[in-house]
Formats: C-alpha cells, structure tokens, sequence
C-alpha cells in the first residue's frame, strides 16, 4: 500500500466516522482561546474547562491581564499543571499582545511563537482554529495515533511528525484532521492500552499489526492466536495438496521432447495455486482479526483497602535520611509508588506535588515518593525539577510489597512484573485514608486534594 492510499483510506474512514470535529476547550474569541490552549499543556481540556469560566470573567482583555500580577494568577490557575509558570507566561503574553501586537492574536505561526508561553503546537492551534490556516499542531495523541496506524514513519519529533502529515493531508482539511487524530488518540487508541476491538483501523494500522498479534502470539495463548495458528495450518495443508494434484496431469503429458515447454506451465500452475491460496490466507486473517476480542489484561492492584492500618515503612532519602512511618505519626502521610526517576509519567506527578507542596505541607501533609531507583538517582531527579520532600529508595522492593503495588502490568504491548503507580494518604494515626490507583500525572495533587 503506498502512503497515500494509507492517507486516503484513513481520512476517508475519519470524515465518514467522526465528521466534523472541533476543539474541546470553551472559549468565545481569539483571546479566550489562546489562554484556554497555553493553559491546556500538560493538561486536559476538561480541567482547563473548569478553570477558565472564572478567569475570563474577571480577565477578559488582554489588557486587564497584563495589569494582572502572576500570583493572582496563580490563585485563578492552582489547579492546573505547572501553574507557577503558566501564570508568569499568561501575563507576560498579555503584556506582549498589548505592547507589540495592539491588543490583537497575530495571525501567524512566526509571531505567534514570540508569545511567552505559546510553543509551535499553541501557535498551530490559532493559526488553524482561528485563522483557519492548514497548520497541523502535534500534541502527544496526534504525534502517538500518526505513528501507530502509518501516517508517519520514524518521526522521532513532533515537527517531524507535522511536516510529513502536512506533505500528505489536503490543505482544506488539515484543521479538521489535527481534532480527528486528537479524539482518536483520547478515546479510542489511548497510550497505554488503546482499544483496538473497537477500533476501525486495525487493518491499516501498523501498531496493530506489529504489537498487537506479536503480543498474543509470544505471551498470551488466546483464542485469537490459536484460532490464526488453526487457520494457518489447514490453508498450509491444502495448498500442498492442491500444488500437488495440479502438478500431476502435467507430468502425466511430458515427454522427453516437450520436456521445457510442460515444466513451465507446471510450475506456473503450482505457483498460482499458492498464491491464491496465500490470498485467502490473509483474506481469512483479515477476518479473525476484525471479529476476534483481544482478552483484557488487567493491570495488578494494591489489595490493601482504606481503614487498613498502613505498612510500616522506612527508607533512605535522596540526602541519605532515614524516613520511618512512626516518625510521621501525627501527619497526613501522601505515600506515591512512582516506576521511575525522570520519566514524563513520574516528572509531571512530582512536579504536580511540588507546585502544591506549600499548601499541602501547611495543611499538615508530608508528601514521600517512592521507586525502586536508588539515593543517588534520586538525587539527581530532585535537584533538576527542585522537588522539596523527599524520594525514598526502595531498591529492595520492601515498601512495595508491604503495599501491595509490585506486580503484573501492561506497558507499550509488553507484560512484565512492575511498579504499580499508585498513592496512599495515610491519616494522623497511621491508617489508609484514601488510595489512588488511577493516578492523574499532571494533576496529581489535585486529585489528592480532591
Ligand atoms: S488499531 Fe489499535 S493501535 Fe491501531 S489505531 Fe486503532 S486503537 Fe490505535
């Protein structure tokens, strides 16, 4: 298939499944809409949603925020990620639209990124919802979805993945296309398990193809896989068996002086066979593929349950202090299983904790993130994001076995024994107050809080 016959067929299946789709983000003008989209980093729409009402009410204009300070900014702002510098970027943009733009949203991507705040992907999102330009902004679900079902090939980064997209996608529905690939990549193909039975791509998808039958071939005996090795072995059966009654009546008429001209038609029959039988093969597969339901892998889970007594617990920090739980007695205890030092997953969960750590630590919490990376390590991540409490090293796995959060789970197709993100906040007296199993990276302190 060539890549614009990929294109065609997806853009075709899109516009006749999704049709018209638009921005998630609530906004009544140009200005609303790029302080929605600057806000929406590290971030989902529907939080920002919740936040902006307030925030345009009493900040309409341009004008009115550049008069605004970015602590009071902040206090509209808390509850999103990063909100220290979302605020400080805010009134900086405002001022910049006041002072070098005379109030209005610049038209194009090259003034555009001048704005604090405002990346290529903020910029793309106004030239092309705005100003209806055909630029594609790449956010985490268009630069995921575009990889896996074949739209690009190698992009290592998100302006790889634009400029391929847009070599590809007609002009007129670019804008259009940027809000498919996002909603398709939010509902549907989601990063950690997207949802491939109900998804109407799998036969163009390379992610599919690769991931998904490699997985339930080497480390799941499913019914699809078995069924497809079934298959596979019956068409292999007949396709031997028709080569070889095609081939008989063609050695019966060889004779030694028509010996070259009978092995051509010979081997062209048996091949023919073959390749008509390969055809149903794949027609056949094609089918299981579409019809057969992936079995459902569940991630292991804490059996632990609030109104449990907490594990006792102690470990060295990242300064190489000794934390014990009886120490705390007396504190709200937030106790974060993280998988690893430095990854974007478990940077946004502390960076979140971080942004309210003087909040949480006025309210009497201590917060104590734990992996199984060691001191040293722990180190290193706390000093580049600043993180003020502290990360204990688990290297011996101790604490999470005691909380029930090293176990069996999925990560990228691939199933293996691991850290379970999960948080505990264990009251004053050392039992489980509240447990987070699906934890909300960039929001986490939010949701603690909630
Ligand atoms: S088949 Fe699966 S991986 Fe491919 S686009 Fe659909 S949901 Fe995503």
């Amino acid at each position: 298939m060539t890549k614009q016959e990929r294109y065609t067929y997806i853009l075709n299946y899109f516009e006749k499944n999704v049709g018209l789709a638009e921005t998630e983000l609530n906004y009544k003008n140009p200005f609303e809409l790029i302080v929605a989209v600057s806000l929406s980093a590290q971030c989902t729409d529907k939080r920002v949603n919740l936040t902006t009402p307030k925030l345009f009410h009493d900040y309409s204009t341009a004008e009115a925020l550049a008069n605004a300070s970015s602590d009071t900014i902040f206090n509209y702002i808390r509850s999103i990620s990063y909100p220290n510098n979302k605020a400080k970027n805010l009134v900086g943009m405002a001022k910049m639209l006041v002072n070098d733009f005379n109030s209005q949203i610049p038209n194009n991507v090259d003034d555009l990124v001048k704005l604090p705040g405002v990346g290529r992907k903020t910029a793309n999102v106004i030239a092309s919802v705005i100003f209806n330009q055909p630029t594609m902004a790449v956010d985490t679900h268009v630069f995921r979805v575009s990889n896996r079902i074949g739209l690009t090939t190698n992009a290592k980064t998100p302006l790889q993945s634009e400029l391929q997209l847009i070599k590809f996608i007609p002009k007129e529905i670019v804008p259009k296309a940027h809000h498919w690939l996002i909603l398709h990549g939010r509902y549907t193909c989601v990063a950690r398990a997207p949802k491939c039975t109900e998804c109407g791509l799998t036969a163009y998808c390379k992610y599919f193809e690769k991931e998904f039958f490699k997985q339930n071939k080497t480390q799941i005996i499913t019914p699809l896989s078995k069924t497809k090795i079934m298959v596979k072995k019956a068409l292999a059966k007949k396709i031997a068996t028709k080569s070889r009654v095609e081939a008989k009546p063609v050695k019966k008429i060889a004779t030694k002086k028509s010996v070259t001209k009978s092995t051509v038609p010979e081997k062209k029959k048996v091949s023919s066979a073959s390749s008509t039988l390969k055809k149903a093969t794949t027609k056949v597969l094609a089918t299981i593929k579409k019809t057969v339901a992936k079995p459902k892998f569940v991630n292991h889970s804490t059996k632990l349950k609030v109104g449990n007594k907490a594990p006792v617990f102690e470990a060295k920090d990242q300064h190489g202090n000794l934390i014990t739980s009886k120490s705390l007695l007396g504190k709200t205890i937030v106790l974060y299983f993280y998988p690893k030092d430095d990854t974007p997953g478990c940077t946004a969960t502390a960076c979140s904790l971080r942004d309210e750590y003087k909040f949480l630590s006025k309210n009497n919490y201590v917060v104590l993130g734990v992996s199984a990376d060691d001191e040293k390590s722990h180190a290193k991540f706390a000093k580049k994001y600043n993180l003020p409490f502290s990360l204990l090293a688990d290297t011996d796995l101790k604490i999470m076995k005691a909380y029930d959060v090293w176990g069996l789970k999925q990560f990228m197709g691939k199933i293996y024994d691991g850290i379970i993100r999960t948080t505990f906040v264990i009251n004053e007296k050392g039992m489980i107050k509240s447990i987070v199993k699906s934890v909300d990276t960039a929001n986490h302190a939010k949701q603690i809080l909630e």
